[in-house]
């Protein structure tokens, strides 16, 4: 075990890295999923389940953890980890993010951004300095700059005011999060789709130094082909034996693609939401379960996969408890799409390693060219 926050390189295959993340509370595998407890819990699993799927770390959000239960709350409770029963790494994000995409009556500041809530209505404010506090008291390990990013299309101008807020935002950030051994600051760059403006972020960035670096503003609604063709160059602006975090990404290809362009880490809600809805990742593409196409179906889901969902239990029984509302079914198909999630990484992981990448990728897309198995 270490006592500091520290990243090793252990191979790269073209633009693609695998590595590990050392930290006081264990190691990161990269590249790196990380499932999303967005209220202290990643919804319908048990932390010892997710350790299962093979997470090395969860995400927490500090815009609905500081509503409920209060980041205060949590800290005379002992912090986030013993309170949610998770000891392994937590990365938590500003809030940031969340505050400009669910709260009401907001009001963007050069100090920050006042709000109300969206549960009870009351009036906050989130400002780089709070954002700090907020997050060390709940304990995360690996703590976001606080940030501002537009949603794409927007002008250069607009992308540009609001990137030069966040770098000034960014130097706050480091100078409130002062020197804490063995926790980690992670600057976000922005720029939206422009290269000019993710240079000069990534510049300003570099100026200040952090322990790693969130390529941000992604995954807005731009779609993949834009979201490929930023990172086909923002990753390289970053400083390349720090981790790179891509935020709120994504589907099985995104994440795919986006190691490929040289991005170590990821969080993304779609596995577990997914669960809930009834949909189930696996290599062939996704598969929805309530199609009663499955209804008479006594094979598994993915012969091919361990989770618990694949090695017990049918399709016949995954439709029948989703059709059926039971909570069973959010549980199993949750369980599995993390699972997938995180073979996908060892995958990955596994082929940069030993020089394969570029195969093993092929063999992704063929896989998935094939679609489901055909009903019986
Ligand atoms: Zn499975």
């Amino acid at each position: 075990m270490t006592d500091r926050f520290s990243f090793s390189l252990r191979a790269t295959d073209g633009k693609a890295r695998t590595g590990t993340i050392s930290t006081p509370r264990g190691e990161i595998r990269t590249p790196a999923f990380m499932p999303v407890g967005t209220a202290a819990t990643v919804k319908a699993m048990l932390p010892e389940s997710v350790r299962a799927t093979g997470a090395d770390i969860l995400l927490g959000n500090t815009y609905h953890l500081m509503l409920r239960p209060t980041a205060e709350r949590i800290e005379r409770l002992g912090g986030l980890h013993g309170f949610m029963n998770w000891e392994r790494p937590i990365l938590t994000d500003s809030g940031g993010f969340q505050v400009m995409s669910l709260s009401e009556l907001r009001k963007l500041t050069e100090e920050g951004v006042s709000f109300r809530s969206h549960i009870d209505g009351s009036r906050h404010m989130l400002t780089p300095e709070r954002s700090m506090e907020i997050q060390r008291l709940l304990g995360s390990d690996i703590v976001m700059c606080f940030d501002e990013c537009p949603a794409l299309p927007a002008s250069h101008e607009r992308i540009a005011e609001s990137m030069r807020l966040s770098m000034r935002w960014a130097q706050r950030s480091r100078d409130a999060f002062g020197d804490r051994p063995g926790h980690a600051l992670f600057g976000i760059q922005q720029g939206g789709d422009m290269e000019d403006l993710r240079g000069e972020s990534a510049e300003a960035l570099r100026a200040i130094g952090f322990d790693g670096y969130a390529v941000g503003g992604l995954a807005v609604g731009e779609g993949q082909e834009v979201m490929f063709r930023v990172l086909d160059y923002a990753p390289d602006m970053l400083p390349a034996d720090k981790p790179r975090y891509l935020m709120g990404v994504g589907k099985p290809d995104d994440i795919v693609g986006a190691v490929k362009r040289g991005i170590d880490m990821m969080d993304c809600v779609l596995p577990s939401r997914s669960g809930r809805t009834g949909q189930a990742f696996t290599r062939r593409g996704v598969v929805n379960i309530k199609n009663a196409r499955h209804q008479d179906d006594p094979r598994p889901l993915d012969e091919t996969c361990t989770c618990p969902a694949c090695s017990n239990y049918s399709r016949a029984y995954l439709h029948h408890v989703f059709r059926s509302q039971e909570i069973i079914s959010s549980m199993l198909l949750t369980w599995h799409n993390l699972h997938y999630f995180q073979e996908l990484m060892q995958g990955m992981r596994d082929a940069i390693a030993a020089g394969q990448f570029e195969a093993w990728e092929d063999s992704f897309h063929a896989q998935r060219s094939h679609g489901d198995i055909p009903p019986i």
